[in-house]
């Protein structure tokens, strides 16, 4: 059906962010096509060598009150708790989510961090990219027009390895976050092997601070490490002053979560 209304459908999934589109007048589709009674994207997943398998239709509620989810990444879970409110997060799905390529969201950091992929469905079959891929600018993602996200499959972390997810809301009114920070980093002993560091919220798209992940690699974790990554980390990000802080205002919040996200991924690293 995506196929045949080419450039005049849209995907309706739970209708969180499409429907005010529409009310505002952004969006005028000439046709919805209804995904949600399709039972095979509403299932959560657990496989040894896979990992976590979110259906496109979860619900961010279903998420955060998933067993499952809770067992395997609690980060997820914890992050859940403070999307939104309860009606958005009943009604909102992880596929409406990531496919709307709204830069105000908090899964797409956690996704990134983990190294997660996404399956994506279309006429002519079926493919897979990692997250990141997924993201290309403002509202904008790399999903052709016909295809739907189907899956996002979160791999196993490997061993001794920590992920931590701060978000930072300037206001208890605002419920979209200012900055919010994904941290996983692998140890190798007392060092740290490998760290992925992703930015959201401060920029078009969500992204990694490659430059402090290669800062802190191979490296023991110290006060003074921390604070340098803190610091340029602010710099790997570009965010707009806007009703949520000015560019500064922003900056600082990332420096700030970035090293409380290092310490606190550094912490559960080491109890594992
Ligand atoms: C008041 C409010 C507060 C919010 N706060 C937060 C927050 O704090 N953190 C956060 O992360 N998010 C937040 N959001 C965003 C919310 O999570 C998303 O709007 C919601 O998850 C979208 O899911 P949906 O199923 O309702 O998508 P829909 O509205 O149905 O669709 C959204 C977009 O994605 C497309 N689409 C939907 N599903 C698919 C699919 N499977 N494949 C391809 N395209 C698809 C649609 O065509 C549309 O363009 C907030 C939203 C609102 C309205």
């Amino acid at each position: 059906m995506l196929k045949q209304h080419a450039g005049e459908a849209k995907v309706f999934a739970g209708g969180a962010h499409v429907t005010i589109l529409m009310k505002q007048g952004l969006y005028q589709p000439k046709a919805l096509v209804n995904i949600k009674k399709i039972p095979e994207l509403k299932n959560i997943s657990f496989d040894t060598s896979e990992g976590l398998i979110i259906g496109a239709l979860v619900t961010h509620r279903e998420i955060e009150t998933s067993s499952l989810v809770k067992e395997k990444f609690p980060v997820l879970s914890e992050a859940e708790r403070e999307i939104a409110n309860i009606r958005v997060r009943n009604m909102g799905t992880v596929g409406g989510n990531l496919a709307s390529g709204e830069p105000l969201t908090d899964l797409s950091q956690i996704f990134i961090a983990l190294d997660g992929k996404l399956r994506i469905a279309g006429p002519d079959g079926q493919r897979a990219i990692r997250v990141e891929e997924l993201f290309l600018d403002f509202y904008t993602t790399s999903l052709a027009e016909d295809e739907i996200i189907t899956q996002v499959v979160l791999p196993p972390p490997a061993p001794r390895s920590g992920i931590d997810y701060i978000r930072f809301s300037s206001s208890s009114v605002v419920d979209k976050p200012s900055a919010g920070v994904a941290v996983r980093l692998t140890l190798d002993k007392e060092a740290v092997q490998a760290a992925r560091i992703v930015l959201g919220c401060v920029g078009p798209t969500p992204v990694r601070a490659k430059k402090t992940e290669a800062l802190v690699a191979g490296k023991i974790l110290n006060d003074e490490l921390i604070g340098q990554a803190g610091a340029l980390a602010s710099q790997e990000c570009s965010p707009i002053g806007d009703l949520r802080g000015s560019e500064e205002y922003k900056r600082a919040i990332v420096r700030a979560l970035v090293k409380r996200a290092l310490i606190e991924a550094h912490r559960k690293a080491l109890l594992l």
